[in-house]
């Protein structure tokens, strides 16, 4: 955009790590930009590489995280601002958009998984419906509203919550044509340690064999229960061989990832993931092992269960072959799993799992795509594909 006058982007993120990731990499190409906490009360940014330190690893977590004091977000410093939905409703930094200065400046507002606004905004994170406020203030600004997963009604009502008046719809296709779709059945719940045995005991198997050479793999389990009786038969199963090198936490080559978990342990995983060849191969996690994850290791994602809806199985298995490496998607399923009576369990993912269709198309279509991009052999497609085409 030409502009004459110096420009300030607003970005909506609901995730500090999102943040963090993308404010490093623009401070390392000498972009001033900063985030925001919570609260909007003041900024944080990360020191720029120094010319007799032209090297600074602004990937590593050694790197100069520095504050922002709100003196200088009022004089206008920084070209990108980064924060959660929260700090731009009702707060310090809210009003001080209402300024002169960022009437002024103020060229356009990005608002990140917006996909939020429809899934969080009700009760968890109610800042993300009121956001449409905020376009409100820059009326004569540029918005941008990016996600990954929106069907065409989806984005009609997102475009209405947002206050946005004939927007231009950009939708790229959502087929992942590296990922080979599979649906698995697994035994009834009735079966309440042979229907675990069954999901992990040839993994268990695989990684003891494979090692270091197992794929990266994320398996996503229903509940904490299960995710320590695989924990422990994971261990029991490859007793010494479950450590690359000495025998510490950090060189298990499994390891759990759940919101209960230590922070410490939690960074462990995440950084160990971000490497191209981690020794980390298996991690059993809950869905809350994800967003703004960036594993370009990672090889295969199995659900132990299906999600309750499509958007977020495209989400989740979108975490594979990131580096374009073959990779597969793999999804376990009862007919407890699909009962109706489950909470907020949708048709289209029961149909997934229940229908002998090519998996990608169902998955395609759901979001608005006449068809996918793969163009492979047709028994690398799917798993429906394979045994029914
Ligand atoms: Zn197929």
């Amino acid at each position: 955009m030409q502009r004459d006058k110096p420009m300030c982007v607003l970005v909506v993120s609901p995730l500090n790590s999102l943040m963090i990731d993308q404010v490093m990499s623009l401070r390392k190409g000498g972009v001033k930009a900063c985030y925001l906490n919570i609260t909007g009360t003041h900024g944080i940014t990360y020191e720029e590489s120094i010319d007799d330190e032209e090297d600074i690893d602004f990937t590593s977590s050694e790197c100069l995280e520095s504050d922002v004091p709100f003196e200088q977000l009022a004089n206008g410093e920084f070209i990108l601002i980064y924060s959660h939905p929260e700090a731009f409703i009702k707060t310090k930094f809210s009003r001080l958009l209402r300024s002169k200065l960022y009437q002024d400046i103020v060229g356009a507002i990005v608002v990140d998984e917006v996909h939020m606004v429809s899934e969080w905004g009700d009760n968890f994170r109610p800042a993300f419906k009121n956001l449409g406020e905020v376009v409100c203030v820059f009326e004569d600004a540029m918005h941008l509203l990016l996600t990954a997963t929106a069907t065409v009604s989806a984005t009609e009502t997102l475009s209405k919550v947002m206050n946005l008046k004939a927007p231009v719809v950009v939708a790229e296709n959502v087929d992942r044509p590296n990922i080979f779709l599979e649906i698995r059945n697994r035994l009834p719940n009735i079966k309440k340690f042979e229907k675990y045995d069954d999901l992990i005991h040839p993994i268990a198997l695989e990684l003891k064999e494979k090692m270091h050479a197992f794929p990266v793999t994320i398996m996503y389990i229903e509940n904490l229960e299960a995710m320590g009786y695989f924990f422990q038969f994971l261990m029991y199963e490859l007793q010494d061989n479950a450590y690359d090198g000495e025998q510490i936490p950090q060189n298990r080559i499994f390891g759990q990832f759940h919101k209960d978990y230590p922070e410490s342990m939690k960074q462990i995983i995440i950084q160990e993931l971000t490497k191209t060849n981690p020794k980390l191969r298996l991690i059993l996690a809950t869905v809350a092992l994800g967003m703004g994850l960036n594993a370009p290791s990672v090889e295969r994602i199995i659900h132990c269960r299906p999600p309750t809806n499509l958007e977020k199985y495209l989400q989740e298995i979108g975490r594979a072959g990131r580096n374009g490496q073959p990779s597969t998607a793999v999804m376990f399923f009862n007919k407890n799993d699909i009962a109706k009576n489950r909470k907020g369990m949708t048709e289209e993912i029961r149909m997934y799992c229940t229908e002998q269709k090519c998996l990608r198309l169902m998955l395609v279509n759901y979001f608005g795509f006449e068809n996918f991009i793969f163009s492979g052999e047709r028994e690398n497609c799917c798993s429906n594909c394979k045994v029914y085409m």
